[in-house]
């Protein structure tokens, strides 16, 4: 599948008049794994890392950039919420490294009229693969509950879209400080090779081989860049259906769901 600007196969040829990148985060108990995609996945990238250490935490870069998904990924590790204190702790740490990367969101749509979204998983569903499901879905809530003030629907993804097919109805594209967030299905976001598409079973914890096409890979990196994927197919889409875009009139200054 074509990815980027151009890509996608649009059947009038239309190209979103904006650049779209998509951090994508693999929410876990005790770490979670931020996978940059798009034209500005690296600027995010290097400016994440550093405004998280100004923060007084680590987003540690894991070295993992694939010509072929040009994702770029770091992560964060925390106690976790079932050790003494460990829901304070983890709720700063998570705090400090979301703050650092929606700063870093902002810096590049202010300078480049980027549309850059945040993608997370749709934990409100049902989710067979996660090992520690109830304790991820606490850390995930202090996460996307930052964000779930102002809630839009984005009609323009309802259908197969993807690699496998999308089950669900409409996307949720809630939207805060002009960052849109969109929850992508979780189904099989950490069995599928993010760089060719092959299902790489449902073993789990450690590095992940694709006997296909070679790709490596642990499980939570896997799920961060193929949520980044996902995520960014559906902010394509919604660019390309002119549900969600950037108000040029306020170039530099402010981007706005219109529908
Ligand atoms: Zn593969």
């Amino acid at each position: 599948m074509g990815m980027g600007r151009d890509g996608g196969g649009n059947k009038d040829g239309h190209v979103p008049a904006v650049d779209v990148t998509v951090v994508g985060v693999d929410v876990g108990a005790r770490r979670s794994v931020v996978a940059f995609v798009g034209v500005w996945a690296k600027l995010l990238n290097d400016l994440a890392v550093v405004y998280a250490r100004q923060n007084g935490v680590s987003l540690v870069p894991l070295g993992i950039y694939d010509a072929m998904t040009r994702a770029y990924v770091v992560e964060v590790n925390y106690p976790g919420v079932d050790r003494y204190r460990g829901n304070e702790l983890t709720s700063s740490i998570i705090s400090k490294a979301l703050g650092a990367v929606v700063r870093a969101v902002h810096s590049v749509q202010r300078v480049h009229n980027a549309l850059v979204g945040l993608a997370f998983e749709d934990l409100r569903l049902f989710n067979e693969r996660k090992r520690d499901l109830a304790k991820a879905r606490v850390v995930w809530e202090l996460i996307v509950n930052r964000f779930g003030e102002v809630v839009s629907k984005c009609p323009a993804v309802k259908t197969s879209w993807f690699w496998i097919s999308y089950r669900g109805g409409e996307v949720v594209v809630p939207v805060r400080d002009f960052i849109p967030i969109v929850l992508v299905e979780p189904e099989y976001t950490s069995s599928m090779c993010p760089r060719c598409g092959a299902y790489l079973g449902r073993a789990r914890g450690g590095k992940v081989t694709c006997s296909y096409c070679g790709f490596e890979g642990d499980r939570d990196v896997i799920g961060a860049m193929n949520v980044a994927l996902r995520g960014f197919l559906i902010l394509v889409k919604c660019v390309r259906e002119g549900v969600i875009g950037v108000a040029r009139e306020l170039r530099g200054s402010a981007h706005r769901l219109f529908s």
